[in-house]
């Protein structure tokens, strides 16, 4: 699709060609020995937007001049605060207002949806979920299973790659999910995986449980933020995600929950209940009984955290003035290209040495992958990677021996990629 070259040169050329390369100068980039580092490591934690701390300092200067007023009379009045938020968050999950809010944190989030669509019964109770998830999905889900009465050893159903290989592959998936049939309540898989950044099929799995009579859900971590999403129209039930991430709102940023339409005015629905979840316009009246919001506004509990929200917004805006089609077009090409310079760099490796240095895990086609590429090194992979960073490179390594690089389009350059390559192929000898 794309002819690269792994020049410092080429690399140039592919920077004066992008039209957000000067977004990068919007964040701050931690700095090594007084250069700025080469952050890789955007799905783990997003860099700090320079405009982030007046848009916090700003709440700060409502609440020192108007106390609780601020309810009401700040810049951005606290008690709708989430709702400033949700076209944004909307806009980058494909979903419609309504379907979207703001509140908590992820792994607190994941277990308000599993109450409302995890719903087992004697005959149906089977989750189904990655073998390699993040460990708090697992947690999560085993102990949703364990408080309904199950031994989630029988209950939670873990995807695994074939032998020989890394990615599951969605026939797999839908296989599963036809075995397991009536005894299926709930799919509940990650978007984007953490570990080898497979970005599924949302749509044929929604598909496949919705016809087997399950619910499913989706966690959008790595997923928000960096791949585009219609989960509307794709007609999942329920997801959640983090702001953290891709989405550059600071550590332990505040979550985010996605529930589809079609259960906007369903008041049946179980759910744990807070005030802000009740209809604003009865929220203080008697009597005293909860009536749900219109849609997923309807799950928050507690008024808005506004800190992190503000530094959420910072964040949406600029996503917003790149423009969403904009970065995904150049994340594809990003990634591309990272590829391209790791099979350079292992090509250059193998002649010197006769030996593979590395293997790509991560899916190669873009469709099938947001901006990370996973990559197993095959000898010393620990000291290869204390080496990169001893070089000013911030990639992440997850035991045994992967290390997980995401180039952002956001912050990062294609003469990032390269020289990433570069003291690769350097750390490698
Ligand atoms: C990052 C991540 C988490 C972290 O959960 P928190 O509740 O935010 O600490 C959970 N699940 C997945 C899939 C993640 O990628």
């Amino acid at each position: 699709m794309f002819e690269f070259k792994n020049t410092a040169d080429f690399a140039s050329l592919l920077d004066d060609a992008d039209p957000l390369k000067s977004f990068a100068d919007e964040f701050y980039f931690p700095i090594m020995d007084g250069k700025k580092v080469i952050y890789f490591t955007g799905n783990s934690l997003g860099l700090q937007p320079k405009i982030t701390q007046d848009y916090v300092v700003s709440e700060l200067e409502d609440w020192a001049t108007f106390g609780v007023e601020g309810h009401f009379h700040g810049r951005n009045p606290w008690y709708s605060y989430q709702e400033i938020l949700t076209d944004q968050l909307a806009t980058l999950l494909g979903a419609l207002p309504v379907e979207v809010v703001a509140m908590n944190s992820l792994t607190t989030n994941l277990h308000l949806l599993m109450v409302s669509f995890y719903r087992p019964t004697a005959t149906r109770n089977k989750i189904i979920c990655e073998y390699d998830a993040f460990p708090s999905d697992l947690y999560a889900v085993q102990s949703q299973a364990e408080f309904h009465g199950f031994n989630s050893d029988e209950t939670v159903v873990m995807l695994k790659a074939r032998t020989g290989e890394f990615l599951l592959r969605t026939e797999d998936i839908i296989s599963a999910i036809e075995k397991e049939g009536s005894s299926l309540a709930t799919v509940m898989l990650g978007a984007v995986n953490y570990y080898t950044g497979q970005y599924l099929d949302l749509k044929k799995i929604a598909e496949a449980a919705h016809k087997v009579g399950a619910t499913v859900g989706f966690n959008l971590a790595h997923a928000t933020g960096n791949v585009m999403m219609k989960l509307h129209d794709w007609d999942v039930d329920f997801a959640c995600f983090c702001s953290y991430k891709y989405l550059n709102a600071g550590p332990g940023g505040v979550s985010g929950i996605f529930i589809h339409e079609k259960f906007a005015d369903d008041k049946t629905i179980p759910r744990f209940a807070g005030w802000w979840g009740n209809d604003p316009d009865t929220r203080f009246t008697i009597p005293r009984k909860f009536v749900p919001a219109r849609g997923a506004r309807s799950w928050q509990l507690s008024n808005a955290p506004v800190l992190p929200m503000a530094a959420l917004k910072a964040s949406l805006d600029i996503f917003e003035d790149a423009g969403f089609d904009e970065l995904r077009a150049k994340s594809v090409k990003l990634t591309a290209y990272l590829q391209f310079v790791l099979e350079q760099v292992n090509m250059e490796h193998k002649a010197a040495t006769g030996k593979d240095a590395l293997k790509i895990i991560s899916p190669t086609i873009a469709e099938e992958r947001g901006c990370q590429i996973s990559i197993i090194i095959n000898e010393n992979g620990k000291e290869v990677h204390r080496k990169l960073t001893e070089s000013g490179v911030i990639v992440d390594w997850r035991e045994p021996d992967v290390i997980r690089a995401a180039p952002v389009p956001l912050y990062n350059s294609f003469k990032d990629v390269f020289e990433f390559g570069q003291h690769l192929l350097n750390a490698l000898n």
